[in-house]
């Protein structure tokens, strides 16, 4: 390859690199596999070897992935927090071990063999004892803090045990989403129609950065500590840091182990190679580092990880198995999805039985058939995805499935849009499991938060009870008192929670009603774009595609559904049992960025102090008077409060401008003041 085939080369993979980096990192989607994205790291690095003068700064060779989000106060880290090299070939493992061997003679130190957690990396701090702050890597300069959130993990102390700790120092970790919480939260996520996330680590990542700590505790995220910077302690070893952090109380791990050589390494990588499936959380290697603190100082670092540490990763795992038969699922709002039912087989960790075929498409382009022989694969993609098939070992007598026609459920035949890869029942407020399907919605915790499952639903809709949303609000205790099971106290809890169900704000409401492709974030735009059902169910296609975030496909979906006059009937029945279809004025916060914090304001701003505080609790945030460990930053004006100030600086609490602070809120705010008023910054619209 020549200079300028290398220089175009590189920038291709600078580019694809970052894109993917910002996707993994920031969204929490990523589209390309790990594997994929380290073998193009790795042809990055060899060609950036062999032509020095094109390796850049701004290279992903030269700096870790940013996970910075807009939304969260940000601290430097006292020590950068950097990445590791990693390596999926045995080999480098040896070269690694040579290498150190070299450089620090044969004998007098060892290696620590960890788990490589699949989760997001976690700093914190704690101050005489109790934990003061939580950054995530953020850039590996600077970290988002996340300490709000991290304070709702529950197996992260907020008070240290025992004795001997310093009195601030350092610790790191990752953060995880354990195989039993995200199977909970994706069901969750489907029925709610919410995208899924792909694996642990992407739901990790994305709960902790959520807005509202209250439900990042119900996530069920939980921490497990890997790492003490060596100047937070003066540990002769790496594992002698750990022992002690967890005589702290501290979460770290137990599967840690002390390697002499090259051997003990190999046994350690193989024995984890399998007995890393039965883990209850993801793992994705194993890290490798040298143990001596001084051996680690002797090699210091490269500018994007340490010298003394190596990943070895695992690739993603893969099973064989047979297609047993296809089911045709009916979800709540119409879509047909095929899934598989395969004969049992073990991968990462659980047992796989079923995989989703996604639609017809995907059946035709894999030619697909009853009785095949499937590769399926786990690896970063947690949920199972048939990738194979092999036609070798195909029956001879296999035929093609031919997918349905007609709704397996109600029978009607089905639909499928030009732009759609997916059938749909058009019977929207006929066929069965779309009806139940939508009241289970409508009940569910972020929507309407009424105590009845799906059982629940199945007995009152097989009664009659129920067919449409305001039907539940005309059960009464003689009508409760027919479902099976149910007694006076059962009956009675759940008339208290139909009572509660009125407090829910417009937005979760509208929520609730199930309009197609309206989930939680949709709704709360629209609820706060038109404020009443009134004006939203008036609202033209144009009217709907102003609102932030709504393209052709929800426009025409919330269009048509107003223009259904049983819809209009049940919300009007609705109205009247007392649920609430407008926003209140002052009540909902604007947005909730600053939930969980607690701010204090300080000196004159371009709106009056009061104007000020409405701001920040309008966006999630709490306002107090005087600076303490607990405020998350000082919002300074002009001519701040000289003893404020200097109190934020003893205790590390960051000051904010009130220009850096109208940044944090959504854009529509940014550039207006309290009351709504269009502030200094508003454009005129311009004719061309
Ligand atoms: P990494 O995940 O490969 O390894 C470093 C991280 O491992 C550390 O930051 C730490 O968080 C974690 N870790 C887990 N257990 C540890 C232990 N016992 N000791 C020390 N650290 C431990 O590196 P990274 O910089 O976080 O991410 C880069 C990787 O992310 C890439 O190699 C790639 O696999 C993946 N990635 C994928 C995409 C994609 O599009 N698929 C995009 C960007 C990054």
């Amino acid at each position: 390859m020549d200079h300028e085939q290398a220089r175009k080369r590189i920038d291709f993979l600078k580019d694809t690199l970052w894109e993917n980096s910002r996707r993994y990192y920031v969204e929490n989607a990523p589209t390309m596999s790990d594997f994929d994205y380290d073998h193009l790291m790795h042809e990055l690095e060899d060609l950036e070897e062999a032509f020095p003068d094109l390796r850049t700064p701004d290279s992903p060779t030269q700096k870790v992935g940013s996970d910075l989000e807009r939304g969260f106060a940000q601290y430097p880290h006292k020590y950068p927090m950097l990445s590791l090299g990693n390596t999926y070939n045995i080999g480098e493992i040896e070269d690694f071990v040579k290498r150190a061997e070299k450089e620090l003679g044969e004998v007098g130190f060892t290696y620590s063999c960890e788990l490589k957690f699949d989760g997001t990396a976690i700093c914190l701090t704690y101050r005489n004892g109790r934990l003061f702050r939580a950054l995530t890597r953020g850039d590996g300069v600077v970290g988002d803090d996340v300490t709000a959130n991290v304070r709702r993990i529950s197996n992260i102390p907020y008070k240290l045990e025992g004795s001997g700790w310093p009195e601030e120092f350092e610790i790191r970790g990752e953060i995880l989403m354990p195989y039993e919480s995200f199977d909970r939260l994706n069901k969750e996520r489907l029925d709610n129609e919410d995208q899924p996330f792909a694996n642990p680590r992407n739901a990790a990542s994305g709960s902790l950065k959520l807005q509202d700590p209250d439900e990042v505790s119900r996530r069920g995220l939980m921490c497990t500590l890997y790492h003490i910077p060596a100047q937070s302690v003066t540990f002769a070893t790496h594992s002698a840091a750990l022992d002690a952090a967890a005589s702290w109380g501290l979460p770290v791990s137990d599967k840690r182990r002390i390697a002499h050589g090259i051997d003990e390494i190999e046994d350690y990588i193989r024995y984890w190679d399998t007995e890393r499936k039965f883990l209850p959380y993801a793992t994705d290697g194993i890290v490798i580092k040298i143990n001596e603190l001084d051996y680690q100082n002797a090699l210091g670092y490269t500018a994007k990880s340490p010298r003394w540490a190596v990943a070895f990763k695992f690739q993603a795992e893969e099973a064989l198995t047979r297609l047993v038969s296809i089911d045709y699922q009916v979800g709540r709002t119409g879509a047909v999805t095929p899934v598989a039912n395969l004969e049992p087989v073990q991968l990462a960790g659980t047992i796989v039985k079923r995989a989703t075929l996604n639609n017809e498409d995907f059946m035709s382009a894999m030619d697909i058939r009853v009785g095949d022989w499937v590769k399926v694969i786990k690896g970063g993609e947690i949920i199972p995805k048939i990738i194979d098939v092999d036609i070798d070992r195909r029956p001879a007598d296999s035929v093609r499935p031919a997918f349905p026609t007609v709704c397996p459920d109600c029978g009607t035949p089905l639909v499928r849009d030009e732009d759609e890869a997916k059938s749909f029942c058009p019977n929207v407020d006929g066929c069965p499991t779309q009806i139940k399907g939508k009241l289970v919605h409508f009940l569910s915790r972020k929507a309407m938060n009424i105590l009845a499952g799906d059982a629940t639903v199945e007995q009152m809709y097989n009664l009659g009870l129920v067919r449409t949303p305001s039907d539940f609000y005309s059960l009464d205790m003689q009508k409760l008192l027919l479902l099976e099971g149910w007694k006076d106290k059962s009956a009675r809890r759940f008339l208290d929670s139909l009572r509660s169900s009125l407090e829910v704000p417009f937005e979760r409401v509208l929520f609730a009603l199930g309009i197609r492709y309206v989930g939680e974030t949709t709704a709360k735009e629209l609820a706060r774009h038109f404020g009443t059902i009134e004006a939203l169910r008036e609202a033209s296609m144009e009217d709907l595609l102003a609102v932030r975030d709504v393209g052709d496909v929800i426009a025409r979906s919330v269009y048509d559904y107003f223009r259904d006059s049983r819809h209009f009937d049940d919300i009007e029945r609705l109205k009247a049992a007392g649920l609430r279809f407008s926003m209140d004025e002052g009540s909902a916060p604007s947005s909730e960025v600053l939930a969980g914090m607690t701010i204090v304001i300080s000196g004159n701003f371009s709106i009056s102090r009061d104007e000020m505080k409405k701001l920040i609790e309008a966006n999630g945030g709490k306002n107090s008077s005087s600076v303490s460990g607990k405020t998350s930053f000082l919002l300074a004006g002009s001519k701040p409060g000289p003893e404020k100030i200097k109190k934020a600086g003893d205790l590390g609490v960051r000051i904010v401008s009130e220009d850096e602070f109208m940044e944090m809120l959504p854009d529509s705010q940014s550039r207006e003041t309290a009351d709504g008023d269009p502030g200094l910054f508003e454009v005129e619209p311009t004719l061309f």
